[in-house]
């Protein structure tokens, strides 16, 4: 008897076993989707893993239902790659399938029964037991019934050996109403029966026939023109699309052409069509050619590439560094090899994908989470079959079946957003490339204008190359920055609300100029809410310990934790008065200030709020760029990877907040995000201006931003992590204690931290300690902090004794209800 390890989307760590029928031994391979049973009655859609002759499991292990399909929808090669996920950020192995199988792939797993048509109940009733007649009565009355009602319906708990029964003494058939969720787009198309194609002097003939009836006649012609059968038959196999071929052109009679299918000249058939064919307007083009600075940095690049298989392609803003990519990837087309461009957020980049699909046509294939599950499946069927050689898309594409990958190209690569965080597994993308790349021997770039601290330390230590692209493509200059003290300027009474008269100033000569602007607010520290003016209080979430945000356009309040919405209050909860006020500088308040100060400006805003809606964020950005937006103010979606020729201005309101976070990454984040707000100004023609304004006009970052010096910025950051103990220096592994009581997580926390202090050691970890947000949806958070050496140490042990810290603890009663989550490498 031969058995199958089978990969189940369940948080259990491990494969399950399951015995192969022998009427499945033939087909099944690894990387089959199968239908199997787990637990009671539950029935999933696994992945076989491996097959074997060993039975694992003391207990009888149950057999494969059914094979979902004839060729495998996973590689080997993913199996491996999950693996390592699955290892290495600390989850079970399902988890890792839950998030990298499309969710079409993964069937709604319903089969059902009906009875076998040869089947007579009448003439078998000593061959039924109860149970059996029951169900077969059952299944009498409603001809098909879910496999999953079948339990109840006989009030036990396993009915498969019941059915199993059944099926063997053909009385019932299991079939499969599982409904694929993936439907392919289709098309009708017509061609020529192959009688005649094959044999085009009939063809001839068959004009003779049609000799009256003209309407039948230009409908032959004007297939003949347009599949020149003559020349080579072979071209009678794809047809013509149907409806282009009654209408484009001069229009035919469908009932002509009807006829002519019935009286056997044309027939019909179906083809599956690739949902993302360019129109006709963008025509595939020649990339373009590189400028010297450009040239020089892809040598070195591919130099790089050759030595150490992994580049640093560090690129100031405005540089072209994507020109670059395009060759590289060109390249790896003409060997007929596969690509794949990763990019933090395609909401964002939507201009970046427009550009690709214009060079590369039929071969980009698009991967991301906003798409539809059809259009995923799509995508992951045109990767395996070699259909796609190029895939641009977010962290998830990672996931793809890649046969033959050669290049990984992760841009803007010091992106937060490629971090996942709920559910597990919590991966890093970019980390994830650089596994995935191995595993295929393919290369990797890793691109940025401002670099992660953790890539640009490997290239400083010569572990991966390194090529700096320092000017900016064309004529165009980085952008001017002038620092303006708010206080100050307070003092001088030159700050209008949330303006200084030097940022208004520029805004409206700007505009008057015919030229756009951008205003940057930071999201985080600075929703706005509402507070009363007599005692301070603030409405917060029922559920979650923050204070709720004020929406201006709807007038209400909502958690941006759990998504609790409610009215704002007229009267304070607490002591009564009606002195209600809003306070704080959210995007929407920044659109209504400068709509006052200056009155004939066209303002358009871009944040989390305006962008809900799924072309939204297009819809803004198309206006922007069309003219119809002057000046547009935004949270950090206006920071990525914009390139807009008109753009001269950028104004970053308040610069401060961003410093201040209790995060070891804070200055991080602050020089990158400032250096690529200021980027999107002057990427054409004439230099930009960036008026940035602060508080702390002192900070040397803010300087180091306006030198545009990533040397002396990294030089500073890493002695503070090195100094610290934070990373690259370290690795981290942030534990969060969950439950619905707050007495119970801090016990729980601070036993975990105990016990990790013991096998552990007590340098290696901080916390217990509450977030600044300690309540979310109702549980009461803790966080425990575990700093790992770099080097010398067993990380694999170090990791399974945190596991069995957390097991360990998860087996006390009084714990049972405290959930632990894992975060490796948290940001
Ligand atoms: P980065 O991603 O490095 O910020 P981009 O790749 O967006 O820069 O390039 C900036 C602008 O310059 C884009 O509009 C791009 O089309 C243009 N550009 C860059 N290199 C070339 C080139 N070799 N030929 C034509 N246009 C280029
Ligand atoms: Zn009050
Ligand atoms: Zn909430």
């Amino acid at each position: 008897m031969k058995f199958a390890e089978v990969l189940l989307p369940v948080p259990i760590p491990k494969s399950f076993c399951y015995a192969i029928p022998p009427q499945l031994d033939l087909e099944l391979v690894v990387g089959h989707r199968v239908l199997v049973e787990f637990g009671n009655r539950k029935m999933y859609t696994g992945i076989v893993s491996e097959i074997h002759q060993k039975v694992t499991e003391k207990y009888d292990p149950k057999p494969i239902l059914e094979v979902l399909e004839v060729e495998p929808s996973v590689l080997p090669s993913q199996i491996k790659l999950w693996q390592w996920v699955a290892d290495y950020y600390m989850c079970s192995i399902g988890e890792v399938l839950n998030v990298a199988l499309p969710s079409g792939l993964k069937l709604s797993s319903q089969s059902f029964l009906q009875i076998h048509p040869h089947f007579v109940i009448e003439e078998n009733l000593e061959r039924l037991n109860d149970r059996e007649f029951t169900l077969m009565s059952y299944l009498e009355k409603e001809q098909t019934i879910p496999y999953t009602q079948v339990g109840e319906i006989l009030e036990i708990k396993s009915p498969y050996k019941t059915i199993k029964n059944l099926i063997e003494m053909e009385a019932i058939l299991l079939i499969e109403k599982i409904k694929e969720k993936y439907k392919p787009k289709m098309e009708k198309r017509l061609r020529l029966v192959q009688y005649y194609a094959e044999q085009p002097h009939l063809v001839d003939k068959l004009f003779e026939h049609l000799a009256k009836k003209t309407k039948q006649e230009d409908a032959l012609l004007k297939y003949l023109s347009l599949v020149p059968i003559h020349d080579d038959h072979l071209l009678n196999f794809h047809g013509v699309n149907k409806r282009e071929f009654l209408h484009a052109g001069r229009p035919l009679s469908p009932s002509s052409v009807g006829t002519m299918t019935k009286n056997g000249i044309f027939e019909e058939f179906e083809r599956q069509v690739p949902r993302f064919e360019l129109s006709a307007a963008d025509k595939v083009q020649p990339t373009p050619v590189l400028s010297p600075a450009q040239q020089e940095c892809l040598e070195k690049t591919i130099q790089g590439l050759n030595d150490k298989n992994v580049c640093l392609l560090h690129g100031i803003t405005g540089s072209g560094k994507t020109e670059i990519y395009l060759q590289l990837i060109k390249s790896v087309i003409d060997n007929g090899e596969q690509a794949l461009f990763l990019i933090p957020e395609i909401a964002l980049t939507s201009q970046l994908v427009r550009r690709l699909k214009v060079y590369f046509g039929d071969v980009l294939g698009i991967y991301h989470s906003k798409f539809s599950d059809n259009e995923r499946v799509e995508t992951w069927k045109g990767v395996q079959e070699d259909q796609f050689q190029v895939v641009v898309g977010t962290r998830s594409s990672l996931f793809l079946p890649f046969t033959d990958l050669s290049l990984i190209i992760v841009d803007e690569e010091h992106d937060s957003s490629y971090k996942a965080h709920d559910p597990a597994p919590r991966y890093q993308g970019r980390d994830l490339a650089l596994v995935l790349a191995h595993m295929h021997h393919a290369k990797v770039v890793l691109g940025s204008a401002t670099p992660s601290l953790e890539s640009y330390y490997l290239a400083a230590k010569k572990k991966y190359a390194y090529a700096g692209l320092h000017e900016r493509f064309g004529d165009a200059q980085l952008p001017e920055i002038k620092i303006i003290d708010i206080k100050e300027k307070r003092k001088q009474k030159k700050m209008m609300d949330d303006f200084s008269d030097d940022l208004l100033h520029e805004l409206n000569n700007n505009t008057e100029q015919g030229y756009q602007s951008i205003l940057f607010q930071n999201r985080r520290g600075y929703s706005p809410y509402v507070t009363c003016d007599v005692c301070n209080w603030v409405p917060s979430c029922p559920s979650c310990n923050v204070k709720l945000t004020y929406h201006i356009y709807r007038n209400e309040l909502r958690c941006h934790y759990c998504g609790h919405k409610e009215h704002v209050p007229h009267t304070c909860v607490s002591c009564g008065s009606t002195n209600m006020k809003t306070v704080g500088l959210g995007t929407q308040k920044i659109e209504e200030g400068l709509k006052t100060h200056l009155t004939d400006i066209r303002v358009g805003r871009l944040d989390l709020d305006t962008t809900r809606r799924k072309h939204s964020y297009e819809q803004i950005l198309t206006d922007f760029e069309e003219g119809h937006i002057d000046v547009l103010v935004g949270t950090q979606m206006v920071t990525k990877g914009l390139d807009f020729g008109n753009v001269r201005l950028v104004g970053i309101i308040d610069a401060d907040t961003m410093l201040y976070y209790p995060d070891f990454r804070a200055h991080e984040r602050a020089f990158q995000l400032l250096t690529q707000v200021s980027g999107r100004a002057g990427r054409r023609g004439e230099t930009g201006t960036v008026i940035l304004q602060t508080h702390q006009p002192k900070e040397t970052l803010f300087a180091k931003v306006a030198r545009n010096d990533y040397r002396n910025f990294f030089r500073k950051e890493i002695k503070d992590r090195e100094q610290y103990h934070y990373p690259p220096y370290t690795r981290l592994i942030k534990l969060t204690v969950r439950s619905e009581k707050q007495d119970l997580t801090n016990q729980a926390s601070e036993k975990l931290a105990r016990l990790l202090v013991n096998w552990l050691g007590q340098k290696r970890i901080l916390g217990p300690q509450e977030p600044g947000i300690n309540k979310i949806r109702n549980y009461f958070l803790s966080e425990i902090l575990i700093k790992l050496e770099r080097e010398g140490i067993d990380l694999k042990k170090a990791k399974g004794l945190i596991q069995k810290a957390i097991l360990q603890q998860k087996e006390e009663k009084a714990f049972s209800r405290v959930w632990v989550s894992i975060d490796v490498d948290p940001q």
